[in-house]
């Protein structure tokens, strides 16, 4: 006996004739003693919809403000495929049941729309699979301990699966989506980016946290914690996937770069004519760790040495820059900045690989790469496995595929 978690991406359950589909493969591979929980997204492009529908209250619906109300909004998604596929599993045959993240005990803290899971006590999942049912679990949500919903950042379905089979000590938790596995690149992007039979959780993890988005990186993060195998196949074929997991079994270890990354869902914004004095970037930082805001890359650079200023730059998440605009608004008349400039036409173009450490060349080649496609380099950053490079969101298809040429040749 198997006990099993499947997690069904937006794409695979689109419309009600693709989640009877997605019913009718569970059933098709479904061993008779196996147990089987299945997390689902929303149905298609139907998160965004409902965001659309809040930007009709106002056009700026992620202020912090209404953010416990998103949740509120945007966990009904989730609801309606859950609903839909027990439905479907029940038209064929065989009992189910939905149950949305309050009811399998997921609890999160109370940061609305970015919620972090707290612990998860699935009981009643553990009930549900007793009396025989498949379990169909609303991905994306969790209750705080007043009981409101809480939602885990966009992508979190991944996050549910991972932390459910984590919980549930399942044997195998399976990501079915719109693209057969993990690709060297986004392969809407790259035509000829490759297939990968494996890779490593952190090398997963840098490659989502830097914008692939076919993994959120949370769920990377749940998977290592609970060391369990995340498999990344498609909902549409039966080819094999991509398996993530500690370290390499198959492939050569020997390459320097995994992956190119890229993500266009930030924005940069520059507070303008700072003192070069100590506490500024505590001033400017604490403010936006205050209001919950991420910041990415950071630059301080100097704007004029005569009178000891700085402009001091950084990225956030394009859905975080209203309320980090609203907020480095209010320190900067505080410290007496000239002022704030922010730029969305902007994006962030990552090479990722373990093998980088020690291998002195490869961010030279990197901008080599960006050089030859005419790219001009705004801000750079990196990590011990990665590099990025923030670039103008008009060149990101040349830039991307120029540096999968260099990394990627044969
Ligand atoms: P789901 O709705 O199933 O969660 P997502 O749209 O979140 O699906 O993720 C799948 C998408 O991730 C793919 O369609 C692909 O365009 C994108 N993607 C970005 N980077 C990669 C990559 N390196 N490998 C595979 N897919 C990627
Ligand atoms: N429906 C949510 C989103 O679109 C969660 C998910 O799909 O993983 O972000
Ligand atoms: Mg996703």
């Amino acid at each position: 006996m198997a006990l099993i978690v499947k997690k069904f991406g937006g794409s695979s359950v689109a419309t009600t004739e693709k989640i009877l589909n997605v019913a009718k493969r569970i059933l098709g591979e479904k061993k008779p003693e196996d147990k089987i929980v299945v997390v689902v997204s929303a149905m298609g492009d139907s998160t965004d919809n409902l965001i659309t529908l809040a930007e009709g209250i106002d056009n700026q619906p992620y202020r912090a403000q209404y953010l416990r109300e998103m949740d509120m909004l945007l966990t009904t998604g989730e609801q309606i495929s859950i609903a839909l596929l027990a439905m479907a599993f029940q038209k064929l045959g065989h009992p189910a049941i939905s149950l949305t993240g309050s009811m399998i005990g997921m609890r999160t803290n109370s940061i609305h729309t970015k919620g972090r899971i707290l612990g998860i006590n699935p009981k009643r999942v553990h009930e549900e699979l007793e009396k025989g049912n498949i379990v169909v679990v609303a991905g994306f949500q969790g209750a705080d301990k007043f009981g409101d919903p809480v939602t885990l950042g966009r992508g979190g379905s991944d996050t549910s699966a991972v932390a459910l089979a984590g919980a549930l000590k399942a044997d195998e938790c399976e990501i079915f989506t719109d693209v057969d596995g993990v690709y060297s690149a986004d392969p809407r992007i790259v035509k000829n980016a490759r297939r990968m039979k494996e890779i490593t959780y952190v090398e997963m993890l840098e490659m989502a946290r830097l914008g692939a988005g076919v993994m959120n990186p949370r769920s990377v993060e749940m998977g290592q914690y609970f060391n369990i195998p995340i498999h990344v196949r498609s909902t549409f074929t039966n080819t094999a996937g991509t398996i993530i997991r500690e370290d390499y079994t198959l492939e050569d270890k020997d390459f320097e770069i995994r992956g190119v990354a890229h993500d266009q869902k930030v924005a940069k914004v520059a507070v303008l004519g700072v003192d070069n004095t100590p506490g500024i970037a505590h001033t400017i930082f604490a403010a936006l760790a205050d209001a919950n805001i991420d910041v990415d890359m950071i630059v301080q650079s100097i704007r004029n040495i005569e009178k000891n200023i700085t402009d001091m730059v950084f990225t956030v998440a394009l859905d975080d820059l209203p309320e980090a605009k609203k907020v480095v608004d209010a320190v900067a008349e505080k410290i007496n900045a000239i002022g704030v400039l922010v730029e969305e036409d902007v994006a962030k173009v990552s090479i990722v690989g373990a093998g980088m450490l020690g291998s002195p060349g490869v961010a030279a080649r990197m901008f080599g790469a960006l050089a030859k496609a005419n790219v001009n380099i705004d801000i750079i950053s990196t990590s011990e496995i990665s590099v990025s490079c923030l670039i103008k969101a008009s060149q990101l298809t040349e830039a991307v595929n120029s540096i999968h040429d260099e990394f990627f040749a044969d």
